[in-house]
């Protein structure tokens, strides 16, 4: 029988959610036996080679090209999770929303402590670059999002149960120990 198969990404994240995926330890081997991953960077695939049953998304929208690989994974996954509190509510780089976007980019890269050497005072302006938005934007503002696992990041056990659950069609069970993090 075929195994069902998991994507994920970062988007505007710090990878921590993907570190708690691999903490979920020994079980990674049980979790090689029950799946098969396709475009992550567990893997280091690259684009989709095939429909997904799972994908997992860390981080949220910052910009263009965040949003052309969320609109992807919507279109190659059948399920989509948000994994994680930048990728719900756009978590630690949403701090920059209600500050204009032109003053971010004056504080990154031409008036910031840590500038040096910018002495023609360039923003990146590459057209190669992705665009950045206005704001940070949650996953589930841009696609629909079929599931939310909370956290910073969400425990290993919390992915682990998650998973499981939507692999063997059980229940998925939040409890209160899993969630809490007071
Ligand atoms: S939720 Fe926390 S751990 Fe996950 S990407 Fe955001 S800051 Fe990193």
């Amino acid at each position: 029988m075929s195994k069902p198969i998991v994507a994920t990404a970062s988007l505007a994240g710090c990878f921590g959610c993907h570190m708690s995926i691999l903490d979920i330890d020994e079980r990674i081997l049980p979790l090689i036996d029950l799946v098969e991953f396709n475009k992550s960077p567990i893997d280091d695939i690259k684009e989709f080679t095939k429909t997904c049953d799972i994908g997992i998304i860390e981080g949220g929208c910052c910009n263009s090209e965040n949003v052309h690989v969320l609109k992807e994974f919507r279109k190659h996954c059948k399920i989509l999770i948000s994994l994680g509190e930048c990728a719900i509510m756009g978590g630690l780089p949403a701090l920059r929303n209600g500050i204009p976007i032109g003053e971010c980019l004056k504080e990154a890269y031409l008036e910031g402590p840590t500038v040096k050497n910018n002495v023609h005072k360039i923003l990146p302006n590459d057209s190669e670059l992705p665009m950045l938005l206005d704001r940070v934007y949650p996953c589930h503002e841009i696609v629909k999002i079929d599931y939310f696992l909370p956290g910073c990041p969400p425990r290993a056990d919390l992915i682990w149960d998650a998973l499981v659950a939507l692999i063997t069609g059980k229940e998925m069970k939040l409890p209160y120990e899993v969630i809490k993090f007071d």
